[in-house]
């Protein structure tokens, strides 16, 4: 089947995503996602607002590069009564340096009476001539209409003339948004028909949020009534209720209705890392259920279930779960457990056959499970896994035995009335028939045991100073075999080479689970270096 015309893809999840409460991206996070947007191949990465706040000039200051993606900086036509070449806003966007400039104007007649207060000329007028500046500047101009669909509905001939300004005043993208997520997919489908009649679909975009859980199919039937460009974020961040999920689109658009979109099928397996990756970011449960990519998209508990999917899979499940990086769960057998168990030992190097035999892989796959009901997840703690492997198969020496540990957490106030926090660290090892006792002080007490504990090891293994923690996570949990709560402390590390891994621990007692997950740090370095 010929593949149906290209679709491009939007990713705000840098922008509208960041607007999410609880979401709170540091200048790292927006690099690290940015980058994994570009490895998933999307077109455009809205990166922010330059000139909005200081996080997002620091971004654009030093933005990552990119292989396949593109930047865009996003801000707002010029102001009331101005001109656009001496508008502050405008020049910050200009002045980013990036090749693509996303700029939102209205296109709601209301918002002009009730919040503006200012003639449809004056509004004309900031859309076009912004949109001019930019061109002028050698940059290619997007237009956010926003309220578009409301604005259509309320006055049609304002909404249409507003988008068919900014489109003959030369921008690239005339993105149609349904700001307030109100709109339903008839709707959509039926407006944005009219709006083909006047822009080339070639130059239209869709922006929808999903407040009435419509995000996506509301998107979909914009593509399908001839609009070119889908704007959307990872998991469906954005404000309220979020904005329509890339994820779920992405899959769609190239599995279900063969639209190019610049994604070969045999990447989409990016997806659920993807997904996943951006959870871990922000410190985020997962959405099991989530189309696609969650944990349970493919999971088969009832009897009857599980055993018609033994003989063929398609009789419960809508794709192969492998196609988009996911897998399928059988709640009841460990069968996906244990090929899980065999494809990751083969990315650590480990073959079936060759050094495994299936015993040793039936040990592992129970010992991962128990270590899961426990708490730990291993998915984004690679290194541990390793570890848990390795030593389940005695392929880890012992480098050393941690014999006790005892860590003082201090608060006081100082003779100026400021509050002090320290901690200090006091730890026992035995390295061979060596014992090396140690103190660290630090600003927290996984700071101190962390210190304490390399300062124990660093003679013996001189490697370990060039390691340093870059990101330390902390949840509470109930495990599914637990009556009380435990902590999973999850921290990644870095050496001087930038290899970063991940690793965990899991406990009642933080500062246990702080131990373990440092532990496995330190171990992963050494056998790095076996
Ligand atoms: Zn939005």
């Amino acid at each position: 089947m010929a593949k149906k015309p290209r679709i491009y893809l939007y990713d705000s999840t840098l922008r509208d995503g960041a607007q999410t409460s609880t979401v709170n991206f540091s200048v790292k996070d927006k690099k690290e996602i940015a980058l994994m947007l570009d490895k998933t191949g999307i077109d455009y990465i809205e990166g922010g607002w330059p000139g909005a706040n200081p996080t997002d000039d620091e971004f654009f200051a030093n933005l990552p590069k990119l292989k396949k993606s593109q930047f865009c900086a996003f801000g707002m036509t010029r102001r009331i009564n101005s001109s656009a070449a001496n508008d502050e806003g405008l020049n910050a966007l200009i002045n980013s340096g990036v090749k693509n400039i996303c700029i939102v104007g209205k296109s709601w007649d209301f918002h002009l009476k009730n919040a503006l207060n200012i003639s449809d000329a004056e509004n004309i007028a900031m859309i076009t001539e912004s949109i001019a500046y930019i061109n002028k500047k050698q940059r290619e101009a997007f237009f956010d209409a926003e309220h578009f669909f409301d604005g259509y509905k309320d006055n049609p001939k304002f909404a249409l003339n507003c988008v068919k300004k900014a489109y003959e005043a030369g921008a690239r993208w005339v993105i149609l948004c349904d700001t307030n997520g109100g709109t339903l997919p008839s709707e959509i489908k039926q407006i944005v028909s009219q709006v083909i009649k006047i822009i080339p679909g070639e130059n239209i975009g869709i922006h929808c949020h999903n407040d009435t859980g419509n995000a996506v199919a509301n998107s979909l039937a914009a593509i399908e009534a001839g609009a070119r460009q889908i704007q959307g974020t990872i998991n469906g961040l954005g404000e309220r209720c979020g904005n329509a999920d890339l994820i779920s689109l992405i899959a769609t658009l190239i599995l279900k209705m063969n639209y190019d979109v610049g994604i070969k099928e045999n990447e989409l397996k990016n997806l659920t890392k993807l997904s996943h990756f951006l959870d871990e970011t922000l410190n985020k449960e997962r959405n099991k259920f989530a189309p696609y990519i969650g944990e349970y998209a493919f999971a088969h508990k009832g009897g009857l279930h599980v055993s018609a999917i033994n003989k063929n899979p398609k009789c419960y499940e809508h794709i192969k779960p492998e196609i988009v990086g996911n897998k399928r769960k059988i709640m009841i057998s460990d069968q996906s457990g244990r090929a899980n168990i065999i494809s990751r030992l083969k990315e650590i190097g480990l073959n079936l056959n060759d050094q495994l035999k299936a015993t040793q892989i039936s040990d592992l796959v129970n010992k991962v499970k128990d270590q899961e009901a426990k708490g730990y997840a291993y998915d984004s703690a690679d290194a541990s896994f390793e570890i848990l492997a390795k030593k389940s198969l005695n392929l880890i020496p012992n480098f050393f035995d941690l014999i006790s540990f005892k860590v003082i957490d201090e608060r006081s106030l100082d003779n100026k009335g400021n509050i002090e926090a320290m901690a200090e660290a006091i730890i026992k090892i035995r390295i061979g028939k060596k014992i090396i006792m140690s103190v660290a002080e630090g600003n927290g007490p996984v700071n101190a045991l962390d210190k304490a504990l390399r300062k124990a090891l660093s003679r013996r293994y001189p490697m370990l100073k060039k390691i340093k923690l870059t990101d330390y996570k902390v949840r509470i949990l109930t495990p599914s075999d637990a009556t009380e709560a435990v902590t999973r402390v999850q921290i990644e590390s870095c050496d001087l080479e930038n290899n970063k891994w991940s690793t965990i621990g899991v406990s009642t007692n933080i500062i246990n689970a702080s131990y373990l997950a440092l532990y496995d740090s330190i171990t992963y370095k050494l056998i790095k270096h076996l």
